[in-house]
């Protein structure tokens, strides 16, 4: 048995927010339910209400503008964006990332909108999202806004959302031609399993390094300061050589089941070294 709750799949935003407005606390927001679903069943969620919003044509959207960028509404599927050629060609750091979270079947069922809003400090999604500098977008009865993903995580599974706030979608900015990007994830078994260590890197056109871990601090991370410090020099072939030996620096990582504090701290390493290379190597495995 899973829980005990009421279901209502929403036809249209209005009747979302609404119901969002009337239960707050005691309704949560049903995705692919690949987080949730697991919590209720653990008893450590209880909500009295599922709000499904697989059915809102808001959060179907899946779009890609060129100049403008790609929006990815909350009923996207984790799977849909690792398949998007677009993706592949534009953003890879995010189909790396939409590649290897979970299983096919997790995949098939899980959102990106979940991935970020569960909050998971291990969360795969999230890094790709803080390179290309994406926006949350969020509605609720009284208006909309827009935040900035570095400013969406406010700590170990908790995010800046009030309880009356749906994510309809989650929009990246076109990164134009020349950009690269790569996202390297370590778990403790191949296959499937969450990350002990993940980062993303992309190279921008202008040659600017952005960093981003999971796993390796409360909540997924940009490592601003450390880019400042190799972009101050600019990019050259002692540059990953340098971030591998400052990031610890920049990180937070615990011990836990999966790995202790150290082994993520050599792992951070050797992935920001690798990710590294291969972004100025032009995307070639190295
Ligand atoms: C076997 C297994 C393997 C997994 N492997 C990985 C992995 O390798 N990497 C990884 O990062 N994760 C992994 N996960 C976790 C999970 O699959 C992902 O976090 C997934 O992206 C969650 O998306 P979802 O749509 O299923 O979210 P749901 O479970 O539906 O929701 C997750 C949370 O977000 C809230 N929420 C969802 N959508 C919205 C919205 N639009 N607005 C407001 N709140 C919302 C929900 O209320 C809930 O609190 C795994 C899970 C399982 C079961």
């Amino acid at each position: 048995m899973v829980g005990n709750f009421d279901y209502l799949r929403a036809q249209c935003l209005a009747e979302a927010l609404e119901f969002l407005d009337e239960e707050r606390e005691n309704c949560r927001v049903l995705a692919g339910g690949t987080d949730l679903l697991v919590l209720i069943r653990r008893s450590i969620e209880s909500p009295a209400h599922l709000l499904d919003i697989k059915a809102l044509p808001e959060a179907r959207r899946f779009e890609y503008t060129r100049g403008a960028g790609l929006l990815i509404g909350a009923a996207v599927t984790v799977n849909q964006i690792a398949q998007l050629p677009v993706a592949r060609k534009k953003y890879p750091a995010l189909a790396d990332a939409a590649g290897v979270l979970g299983t096919h079947q997790v995949r098939n069922r899980a959102t990106l909108a979940g991935n970020i809003c569960n909050a998971s400090p291990g969360a795969d999604l999230a890094p790709p999202l803080l390179v290309f500098e994406a926006w949350v977008q969020v509605k609720s009865l009284t208006g909309s806004r827009e935040i900035p993903i570095d400013e969406f995580f406010a700590g170990v599974k908790k995010t800046v959302l009030r309880p009356d706030e749906l994510v309809t979608g989650v929009y990246l900015p076109d990164p134009g031609d020349g950009d690269r990007s790569v996202y390297m994830k370590q778990g403790r078994v191949k296959g499937h399993d969450l990350a002990v260590a993940g980062v993303a890197v992309r190279l921008t056109e202008s040659k600017k390094l952005c960093i981003a871990v999971s796993a390796l601090a409360p909540a997924p991370l940009r490592l601003r300061q450390l880019e400042e410090r190799l972009n101050v020099v600019g990019i050259n072939p002692a540059t990953a050589e340098q971030a591998a030996q400052e990031v610890e620096q920049y990180i937070r990582p615990i011990s836990d089941v999966r790995a202790s504090a150290e082994y993520r701290k050599h792992l951070a390493a050797v992935l920001l070294k690798r990710a590294i290379r291969q972004c100025e190597g032009g995307g070639k495995n190295v």
